[in-house]
């Protein structure tokens, strides 16, 4: 999927969930994903175990699935 950048609205293209930090050609700047609960707005935890993927809403009490997530960047 394609993300947009904070700074200079260029489009960056999302490698999954598993990478982090992006960096835009446009205007150089460090960028890290941001991923919110789809219901509740608030911010998830990336849990990794064992090369699986996991997403977490401490809010919610939940794993979230990886498309019911918000993606977005934000600067580092
Ligand atoms: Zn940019
Ligand atoms: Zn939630």
């Amino acid at each position: 999927m394609a993300l947009t950048c904070p700074k200079c609205g260029h489009e960056i293209e999302s490698n999954g969930i598993q990478k982090q930090h992006y960096h835009c050609d446009a205007c150089s700047s460090d960028l890290k994903l941001d991923l919110l609960c789809g219901q509740c707005g608030f911010q998830l935890e990336l849990l990794q175990a064992c090369g699986a993927a996991n997403l977490w809403c401490v809010k919610c009490n939940e794993l979230k699935s990886k498309s019911s997530a918000i993606y977005s960047l934000i600067e580092e």
